[in-house]
């Protein structure tokens, strides 16, 4: 359980702000022309290697805790015509860039890439094995719903040359998954990874919430030990972000159901003890892995990243994203795809890229965007030598930094010069900081979520 004095002082800091998967963060991406990333593409040195990202945005049915860009559907007909959309984009995007362009990441992310068929998984990685040049060390990754994981589903992947799964579990307790209308069993997910392992896919992350909807500490406590009895190597500690106003599903979670903040830093204090116990290192605000994990080297080397799918070891300087709603990074800016439907298939019919939106990056977006990685990524930022490296005056931020010193006073987080650390105990705090940095940020948006 988390010091009393210590949660009283992390609750005085409390506040609505960005999970900082991005910076800029995409609430603040602005229009922008198919034409513009076509002439980022074709600017791609031939050298430079790229991660991919795949968005498969569809579910067999809606998870009331969802943020993701998602439908609901039974049938697999439109599943079928959007696997067809996205090889066209995928053929639209190789057709700009240097010929077999590298990648060492792909990532199928959703929605629930296991509603893919054995077939259809195998149709888009035979496809990216034929544009690019999907290196043998690759990792190749995919967000899958136990409940999914077939027979077929789990050859399908090793023969596609997946290495790493990430599994949806949030909670165990019965009446916390009718709750959240996600039930599965843990046999199902034993099950799951059991499959997975017995093709080879031994690389296991696990997806766990606090926050949730008639969650009890005892709950919180007894999810993190069923999941570490089944040895993944990763494991992420979500808050759920309550925001009916956005995702309209949500309304079908009782607000009086819901733990109130202090509830919310017990349960993460509680889960985060059962985890550390057991030998897990945590990683940035919210991931743990084990000691064998390499997340744990991209920690303590600073090779960690933090992208829209979280902490990731991936440190291309250029991801491509494929498929609706789909956010790419290359060096100029970010870019976003059409998140509706209709739109996203129109403009991938007419061979245009899918473009809508996204962000310029200035130099100073850049600069920013370091420091809150840095932040985000080890609760750390020397930002001294930050701006040092990027040709600015040392004591730029130095308004910004005073301005820490009521939450160094309260003894969550240090400052020694001009290297700020927040204390780990105090980690949900660190996107409070981060917002300091934040020059976009008002705290008027109603997209963000709470700290603690
Ligand atoms: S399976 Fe994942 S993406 Fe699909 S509705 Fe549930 S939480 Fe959302």
């Amino acid at each position: 359980m988390i010091d009393s004095m210590l949660k009283q002082k992390i609750l005085a800091y409390n506040a609505l702000v960005p999970r900082y998967t991005s910076y800029p963060t995409a609430p603040h991406f602005k229009p922008l022309a198919a034409t513009d990333y076509a002439v980022w593409l074709d600017s791609l040195a031939p050298e430079a290697g790229i991660s991919v990202y795949v968005h498969i945005p569809f579910c067999t049915e809606m998870c009331w805790y969802c943020g993701c860009h998602t439908t609901a559907t039974r049938k697999y007909a439109p599943v079928e015509d959007y696997v067809t959309l996205l090889l066209r984009e995928m053929r639209s995007v190789a057709a700009r860039l240097p010929v077999r362009t590298q990648v060492r990441h792909i990532h199928f992310g959703g929605g629930s890439p296991s509603m893919l068929s054995p077939q259809d998984f195998a149709r888009i990685m035979e496809t990216l094995r034929e544009l690019f040049d999907v290196t043998a060390d690759a990792e190749i990754a995919i967000e899958a719903d136990p409940r999914g994981i077939t027979y077929d589903r789990g050859e399908a992947y090793a023969a596609a040359g997946v290495n790493r799964a990430s599994f949806g579990i949030q909670d165990f307790a019965p009446d916390v998954q009718v709750a959240i209308n996600r039930v599965q069993s843990y046999d199902t997910v034993a099950r799951a990874a059991e499959r997975l392992r017995g093709f080879g896919i031994t690389r296991l992350n696990f997806d766990l919430m606090y926050g949730l909807p008639r969650q009890s500490l005892a709950d919180v406590q007894d999810t993190a030990e069923k999941s570490l009895s089944l040895a993944p190597d990763r494991i992420a500690l979500f808050g759920y972000a309550h925001v009916p106003w956005m995702k309209k599903h949500m309304r079908l979670i009782r607000d009086e159901d819901l733990p109130d903040a202090a509830a919310r830093l017990d349960q993460f204090a509680c889960a985060e003890s059962v985890l550390l116990a057991a030998g897990m290192h945590p990683v940035g605000l919210d991931h743990f892995c084990t000691a064998h994990d390499d997340m744990l080297g991209a920690r303590d080397g600073k090779r960690l990243a933090r992208n829209f799918q979280g902490y990731t070891t991936d440190s291309a300087p250029v991801l491509i994203g494929f498929g609706l709603s789909s956010i790419g990074r290359l060096t100029q800016g970010f870019v976003q795809n059409h998140a509706n439907i209709t739109e996203y298939s129109a403009a991938v019919l007419a061979g245009a890229l899918p473009v809508v939106r996204g962000c310029v990056l200035s130099a100073e977006d850049t600069l920013r965007g370091v420091v809150i990685s840095d932040l985000m990524c080890y609760l750390c930022a020397d930002i001294g030598a930050i701006l040092q490296r990027h040709g600015q005056p040392e004591d730029l931020f130095d308004a910004i930094i005073d301005g820490l010193a009521d939450m160094e006073a309260d003894g969550l987080l240090t400052r020694c010069g001009r290297v700020l650390h927040v204390q780990g105990e105090a980690r949900q705090m660190v996107r409070v900081v981060a917002a300091r940095f934040d020059a976009y940020f008002t705290g008027q948006s109603g997209r963000h979520v709470q700290a603690a």
